[in-house]
């Protein structure tokens, strides 16, 4: 068996599996609704319905769950990221103005990107904690400890 495929770490795989990889690695870029993280795919589905001014995301508990995460951090995240006002009430993320379900998806990987996913093994049992002034993304899996921002 030949190393030939790199999915967070090492796998010594045979070609169907190969195969069978690759055709996952294309289905995830096809889809949208899907994030990679290692090995593991989070399925992240924000429900968005529109009043006359707002958009308001319904199910954010759910979303921050999946996410091992506060609501109320996604939340400024994503407040902070689109630079508009909103608030939480119970399950709901309400935000001013219109935010099409793509801007939602493409926020929620960043989100990942940089609050979730480990930096040196691209894991997603991590937790973030405070030290003094300071954020650290610890890794569960591998360890690492890596800075993050505070907002
Ligand atoms: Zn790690």
């Amino acid at each position: 068996m030949l190393k030939i495929y790199r999915v967070g770490v090492d796998l010594d795989i045979t070609s169907k599996e190969f195969y069978i990889k690759l055709l996952d690695n294309v289905m995830l870029k096809v889809s949208r609704e899907r994030t990679v993280t290692g090995d593991r795919v989070l399925e992240l589905r924000p429900n968005l319905v529109y009043d006359t001014k707002n958009t308001i995301i319904t199910n954010i508990n759910q979303l921050a769950k999946t996410l091992n995460r506060e609501p109320s951090h996604f939340a400024r995240f994503l407040l902070k990221e689109t630079g508009r006002a909103g608030s939480v009430t119970d399950d709901k993320l309400i935000i001013q103005g219109k935010m099409t379900s793509e801007e939602t998806k493409r926020l929620l990987d960043l989100y990942i990107k940089e609050f979730v996913r480990c930096p040196v093994c691209n894991g997603i049992d991590t937790r973030i904690i405070s030290q003094k002034r300071f954020r650290f993304l610890i890794c569960d899996t591998c360890g690492a400890k890596s800075p993050v921002r505070r907002i």
